[in-house]
């Protein structure tokens, strides 16, 4: 399990979540964050802190950000 960063993000980009996250798994992908999957230990303080509810748990992403799922992984590898 991991949590997802969506396309919430592009354009905020405030990097609320990077000041919660307690093992810095959160990174700049240019034009939003992305979230290391293997990585992400699940606590969720990054949801809970975007102001745009951008970051959803990957099994909880929204249909329609269905591809930022992938996007988030493929950044990685
Ligand atoms: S769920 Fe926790 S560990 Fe994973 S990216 Fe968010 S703050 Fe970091
Ligand atoms: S808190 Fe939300 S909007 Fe801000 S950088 Fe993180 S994912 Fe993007």
């Amino acid at each position: 399990m991991a949590y997802v960063i969506t396309t919430g993000c592009a354009g905020v980009k405030d990097a609320a979540c990077t000041q919660v996250c307690p093992i810095e798994c959160i990174h700049d992908a240019g034009d939003q964050l992305v979230i290391h999957p293997d990585e992400c230990i699940d606590c969720g303080a990054c949801a809970a802190a975007c102001p745009v509810g951008a970051i959803f748990q990957d099994s909880d992403v929204p249909a329609g950000h269905a591809a930022s799922t992938a996007r988030n992984r493929e950044f990685f590898l």
